[in-house]
């Protein structure tokens, strides 16, 4: 009987160390990530130094759904060009080409 009970023990402590494993691989897992795609600024590759408030179509691509400034992180454009195209975007909103808040 006594064995029965120890073996039981060793059995359980056997499935207990398999799980902290499993978990171990989940973790792991969870951490790796697909290293990011380096962007390029599209104006820098196009070679346009001044962003034109009116070119609507083009300046769209920057904004979201709500009228938001898209962050550098996500488009990948050059701090310059962010600058330009921020100061592009301020300028159609004023004109109403662009909305402040959209829907
Ligand atoms: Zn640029």
């Amino acid at each position: 009987m006594n064995e029965d009970v120890k073996t039981e023990d060793k059995v359980v402590e056997k499935a207990e160390k398999a799980e902290i494993k499993t978990e171990k691989v989940e973790k792991v897992t969870k951490k790796y990530r697909k290293p990011a795609k380096k962007k390029v600024c599209a104006f820098c590759v196009a070679g346009e130094k001044t962003i034109d408030y009116k070119d609507v179509a083009k300046i769209r691509k920057y904004i979201t759904e709500k009228g938001k400034i898209l962050p550098r992180r996500q488009t990948g454009v050059c701090s310059y060009h962010q600058r330009e195209l921020s100061n592009a975007i301020k300028r159609a909103r004023n004109m109403a080409l662009l909305p402040y808040v959209g829907d």
